[in-house]
């Protein structure tokens, strides 16, 4: 398989510009104690908004083997938009990634298919990497409509976007009910969902397209539970809450290979 696989730590509305130093830092040490290799996996962090500059500086600065990211993006390019952030302005702060729809973003701030897709489509037009969220609750779950449900996220979320962008980005699968709650999808669930995302992106654009794109599994994941996620064909990464604020813990993850 070509694909790198890509650990990206989501670290929400956690820790100020000093302790994300401080986080990195200890991250990098310790993945040079390893020998981390980034041809083996991407490690990514994606601090909030206050804390990106001071984590831009470290890994330029010390050329730490990290990307970084942002958790959010408007889909508009400037102008009367209170408290939104460009994707200039990200582009600025040498971000790499930027994570769009997560499920706190859609529930919390109503975001929908359509404001998904305007944000991929936005971040594209930058050089940014959208991580584009999708993923079940707990009724859709119990229902046994987890596929049908996560596929029709994924359709709207792609929707207009060109074969040579959708091989460049990176979906994330995350069950909703597994979300910082310690229940973690079992590797057949993540599986599951994971290849027909992956099938439904053959059937939307190509098998080359499908063969590219990079889908991670997120919810609960922990180095405990890493490598039998990993171990999935169609899981090639995760995205990481809670466990990725702890640097020993997030760096074991990275390491899963
Ligand atoms: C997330 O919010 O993207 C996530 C997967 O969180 P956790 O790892 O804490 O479940």
């Amino acid at each position: 398989m070509s694909r790198t696989p890509i650990m990206a730590g989501n670290w929400k509305m956690n820790l100020n510009h000093i302790d994300a130093v401080g986080l990195v830092q200890k991250l990098a040490w310790t993945l040079a104690d390893e020998r981390y290799d980034t041809a083996q996996c991407e490690a990514v962090v994606i601090p909030p908004f206050t804390g990106i500059r001071s984590v831009q500086t470290l890994i330029d600065g010390d050329k730490l083997p990290l990307k970084h990211g942002a958790q959010d993006l408007s889909p508009h390019d400037d102008g009367a938009y209170t408290g939104d952030i460009s994707a200039d302005m990200l582009v600025k702060l040498d971000c790499s990634y930027v994570v769009v729809g997560h499920s706190e973003r859609r529930e919390y701030h109503a975001e929908t298919d359509e404001i998904v897709n305007a944000k991929a489509a936005k971040a594209l037009s930058k050089g940014l990497i959208p991580i584009i969220c999708v993923g079940e609750g707990l009724d859709v779950r119990k229902a046994g409509r987890q596929v049908a449900h996560t596929v029709a996220q994924v359709t709207g979320a792609l929707a207009g976007l060109s074969a040579a962008d959708v091989a460049s980005l990176v979906i994330a699968y995350e069950p909703i009910w597994a979300i910082g709650t310690g229940e973690v999808a079992t590797p057949a669930d993540a599986q599951e969902v994971c290849g027909a995302i992956r099938k439904a992106v053959a059937e939307l654009y190509d098998e080359a397209t499908a063969e590219a794109v990079r889908i991670q599994y997120g919810g609960s994941v922990k180095s405990s539970n890493v490598v039998d996620i990993m171990a999935q064909p169609d899981v090639d990464g995760c995205l990481v809450g809670g466990a990725s604020l702890k640097a020993e813990e997030f760096a074991k993850i990275v390491l899963f290979y």
